[in-house]
């Protein structure tokens, strides 16, 4: 196997920091490059909407190739990179991520390069505003601003749990995102009432930051790094040995991003909750006896299907749930799905979100479905929206398996209440 794609570059008056950055990843990107094969061109989400060739994989990786070779400076293209939700997506179609290892020893990794790229962007000084201002916020409030006018302090964070009498702390502790612990609040309040039923042992953590993965994803690796830093201290100081997750971005984040902060030192489980409760189910500690009459498709959250390959557990919980009628599509199709709502694209570019949201109801609608069950928070704002305007209600996994156990969640359920047929 060769040690490079192609020689590296050398510039007649020394290197610049763009290209001393693109040294890092000039092989994965040079494969793209000579390959432009663009299979992961119309699985793209950005693409589908934009059809703007500045904004595909492959010109992620062509601009890293223009910035060895002093062709293209950071400043110049930072923009472009936001236009990327970082779905994984196109890493499931291109045959330089996928069987790469029969050729070549350089995998193209088009996700670990935007967030690079990014990184190398704010630590170069270049920021995108909306994203520099969500990241101040969060470092005041030490939690997401969250979009709109919802209020965020640390003092609210453990509001959305008013009434149920949660312990603090100890060896299992739920963390609840910025989005549902703020906003969505339904969703850990339907959570919370279902482990309870099923006899499962938990706290609230003692003092929960934002879990800095969004920082992460903007680019802001120094933010990101102390609230990792700051949960993990507090987790240890609670004697917490695992952490429950209901959102798919925390998820991720747990599970690669603090890995490879603290490396070995790293001991804490983390357990996702769609799979937790699929396996209360299998178990026969929850039954869900309460017929739910909905016409439902699901949205595969990108971070569970697409980057983490958990698309069965949600099915299970569905199938089990009385009443409804689950209309699936196929796997491999539901990877060309995504909301439009990771990788900070509602903060800098909230018209492709709401443009990404809107296709997604779109391809519900032709299943003829009154229902979208998701089952990530971050992606239920923006799919709301845009269903709103096909008559589509979206509902999350939690509250309807919680809808099917008899149980009245409460929280911001109540006030957007059931929104089927509403332009009617
Ligand atoms: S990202 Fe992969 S599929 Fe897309 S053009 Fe590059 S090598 Fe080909
Ligand atoms: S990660 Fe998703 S949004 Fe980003 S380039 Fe790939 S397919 Fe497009």
């Amino acid at each position: 196997m060769p040690d490079e794609i192609a020689r590296p570059f050398e510039l007649a008056d020394g290197s610049s920091p763009s290209q001393e950055f693109a040294e890092q990843w000039r092989n994965a990107s040079y494969n793209c490059f000579s390959s432009g094969h663009k299979f992961c061109r119309e699985v793209c989400p950005v693409m589908q909407v934009t059809r703007n060739e500045s904004w595909t994989p492959t010109a992620f990786h062509a601009n890293v190739v223009a910035m060895e070779r002093g062709e293209l400076e950071v400043a110049d293209v930072a923009a472009d990179y936001v236009n990327c939700t970082q779905c994984g997506a196109c890493e499931l179609r291109c045959p330089n991520t996928l069987f790469t290892g029969d050729f070549y020893k350089f995998r193209t990794r088009t996700v670990d390069v935007v967030k690079a790229v990014r990184a190398f962007a704010v630590e170069s000084a270049v920021h995108q505003p909306q994203w520099k201002l969500w990241n101040e916020r969060t470092n005041e409030r030490t939690h997401e601003p969250v979009l709109g006018q919802t209020p965020v302090s640390q003092e609210r964070v453990r509001d959305w749990a008013d009434g149920l009498d949660l312990p603090v702390g100890g060896e299992t502790v739920l963390f609840v995102d910025c989005e549902a612990a703020f906003y969505r609040t339904s969703v850990p309040r339907a959570v919370a009432q279902v482990l309870r039923l099923a006899g499962y042992e938990f706290g609230l953590m003692g003092e929960q930051w934002c879990c800095g993965g969004p920082a992460a994803e903007m680019g802001y690796v120094e933010q990101a790094k102390r609230f990792a830093q700051h949960n993990l201290d507090n987790w240890r100081s609670t004697g917490t040995k695992r952490v429950l997750v209901l959102d798919p971005h925390d998820y991720i984040t747990f599970t690669e991003d603090y890995p490879k902060y603290f490396g070995a030192d790293y001991d804490i489980e983390i357990v996702l909750v769609v799979e937790l409760l699929a396996e209360l189910i299998r178990g026969g500690r929850i039954t869900p006896s309460v017929p739910v009459e909905r016409t439902i498709t699901y949205h595969d959250p990108c971070r569970l299907n697409k980057r983490k390959g958990i698309w069965k557990e949600p099915r299970e919980i569905l199938r089990a749930i009385p009443g409804l009628d689950f209309r699936d599509v196929d796997r491999v199709t539901q990877w060309s799905y995504c909301s439009g709502g990771g990788g900070g694209l509602p903060v800098e570019k909230p018209e492709l979100t709401a443009a990404i949201s809107a296709n997604r109801l779109d391809q519900a609608s032709a299943l003829e479905v009154d229902t979208l069950v998701s089952a990530c928070p971050w992606s239920e704002r923006p799919l709301s929206k845009a269903g709103d305007d096909t008559d589509i209600d979206v509902v999350d996994i939690h509250e309807l398996l919680a809808e099917s156990l008899g149980i009245t969640v409460g929280g911001s359920r109540g006030e957007i209440g059931d929104r089927r047929g509403r332009s009617r």
